[in-house]
Parts: C-alpha cells; structure tokens; sequence
C-alpha cells in the first residue's frame, strides 16, 4: 500500500472546515483514507486535532521532523496569529506559529482549506487585535517556495478539498488562478450561473429576502465572486445560499469578510468579473 502522509494542522479556527469535510456525501474523505479512488494508493491521515482518539504528549511526538521525514503534504485550517510572537494560539509549549514554520520548511507541498488559512478570513478582519495572517503572507516573509493550493470557503465545499487531494492522489494535473484556486471548482462566477440572472438581467431586484427577483440590492456578492455553488449545490445538493433566498456573501473571495462588509448592502458594480 502506498501511503499519501497528510498532516492536517487547525491554527486559528473554528473548525467548520473540518465538520464540511466530514460532512460531505459523493466523494467521502473514508474513499480516501481506505484505498477505494486508487486501489493500492490511501491518505494516512496523521495528525488531525479535532478528530484524533490521542491527545497530549503522544500527539504533539507526531509533529517531530524525525517522524514525520519530509514525507508529507500539510493541510493548514485556520488563521494564524502572528503579534506578540504569536502567543494568542499554541499547542503544547509551541505557538501556532512555530509549529506551523517547522511544518512549511519539512512538508511537500501546502493545501490551505478555508478562507481563514487562504486569506485570513473572518479572524484577520478589523481590528485584527491578534495580529492574525493568512498562510501565504507568512510563506511570503519566511521566503518559503513550494507548491500551494488555495481552498476558501466559509466553509469551503468537502467536493472542492477532497476533489482536490483526490488530484494529487492520482497525480493529475491541478490548474490554479493567480490566487492558488484550482480552476475545476473556482473558474465561474456565482452570477454567470445563478438562476436568478434573468431578473438581473431585466432589472428585477429582490427588496426583501423573501421576494422573488434578483439579491443584488440587498447584498448579493454573486457577481464578484467565483465558485460552483449554483451548479453543485451544498448537503449533497439540496439547497445553496441564493436558492435559499440568503445573497452570495462572496466567500470563497480574499475581500471576504471585510470588503463585501456591510454583508446585506449593495456593492457598487465596477466591472463584473470575467471568466478564468
Ligand atoms: S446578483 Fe446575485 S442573485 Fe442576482 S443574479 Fe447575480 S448572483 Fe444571482
Ligand atoms: S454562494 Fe457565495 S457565500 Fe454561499 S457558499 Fe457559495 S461562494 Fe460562499
């Protein structure tokens, strides 16, 4: 059996990238930890807080360099808190941020899941008083040069992250935007697909969550904002958040969530994003 070693580290978060992910219903995170995509080839799933059966000591010995070998793709949940040297966030006698330095110089390649990781989401946004990054800034300080890949979401889709591992399992190419976002799931626009865009189209704006009519005046990010949601659909494609007459908060974007702040007001269209 070959063995793909995951360490999957949760920094600053509130773990629902981790319940998204155990929560998904086509491809399931089991397809991957027990060799059913590629027979012969499985995830090790070596390091998950939330769902580990250890804890303490035996844990925080996983992380060591000499167990884990280099040999390791790191998945990284959660923003990271950087002022005062880091101490708003540890794990044993080591802040997030050491841990996370030793982990990004040893590993193979990054996987960000969330926007907290990707962009610094809803902990890095105003004031910040914690001092929180996303993972790129700080691989941009460290100087760190290596394969990343962006999943945001507040939470991200489970398609989107095990779509994505399911990739590097059977070595297939993974295209990515100028923010690190595979193309499979973030190529369209929220608006180029959504199925209320003839009432955009015509003028027919929604004033109340529950008319029927467009969402952009009272928020709705969707054209701004690329990700499959109207053609994926959430809970194993049951409901999304425009069909559940809630607007696009644009979340899978770097703006999200100050700039696209107040969430149920208009933003002003400059220029409607194009296709990738
Ligand atoms: S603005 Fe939002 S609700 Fe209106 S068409 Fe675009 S994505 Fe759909
Ligand atoms: S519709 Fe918008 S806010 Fe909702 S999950 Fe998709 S990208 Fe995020």
């Amino acid at each position: 059996m070959e063995n793909i070693k995951v360490v999957w580290f949760q920094s600053g978060t509130c773990t629902g990238c981790t319940i998204s992910v155990l929560n998904s219903s086509s491809l399931k995170i089991k397809n991957l930890l027990l060799d059913e995509i590629v027979p012969g080839k499985a995830v090790s799933l070596v390091f998950q807080s939330t769902i580990m059966a250890e804890s303490g000591e035996k844990v925080i010995e996983v992380l060591k360099e000499e167990n884990l070998k280099k040999d390791f793709f790191l998945v990284v949940e959660g923003v990271i808190p950087t002022k005062d040297g880091g101490i708003y966030g540890k794990i044993g006698e080591k802040t997030f941020l050491e841990i996370l330095y030793d982990l990004m110089e040893n590993c193979k390649g990054i996987i960000c899941i969330g926007s907290c990781s990707c962009f610094g989401g809803i902990p890095a946004s105003l004031p910040n008083p914690t001092g929180c990054k996303p993972v790129k800034e700080i691989m941009e300080e460290r100087k760190i040069e290596k394969l990343l890949i962006n999943i945001p979401g507040c939470p991200p889709h489970p398609d989107w992250f095990l779509g994505t591992i399911t990739k590097i399992i059977i070595g297939a190419e993974i295209k990515l935007d100028e923010l690190n976002r595979p193309l499979d799931f973030y190529s369209r626009l929220i608006h180029e697909n959504c199925p209320r865009r003839p009432y955009f189209d015509k003028g027919a704006f929604a004033k109340s969550f529950s008319e029927e009519g467009c969402l952009y005046l009272v928020g709705c990010k969707g054209p701004f904002t690329y990700a499959d949601c109207p053609i994926r659909e959430w809970n194993g494609g049951t409901n999304w958040c425009i069909k559940n007459n809630s607007p696009c908060f644009g979340c899978t974007e770097p703006e999200f969530i100050d700039k696209n702040s107040p969430l149920f007001k208009r933003k002003e269209i400059e220029k409607i994003g194009e296709q990738k």
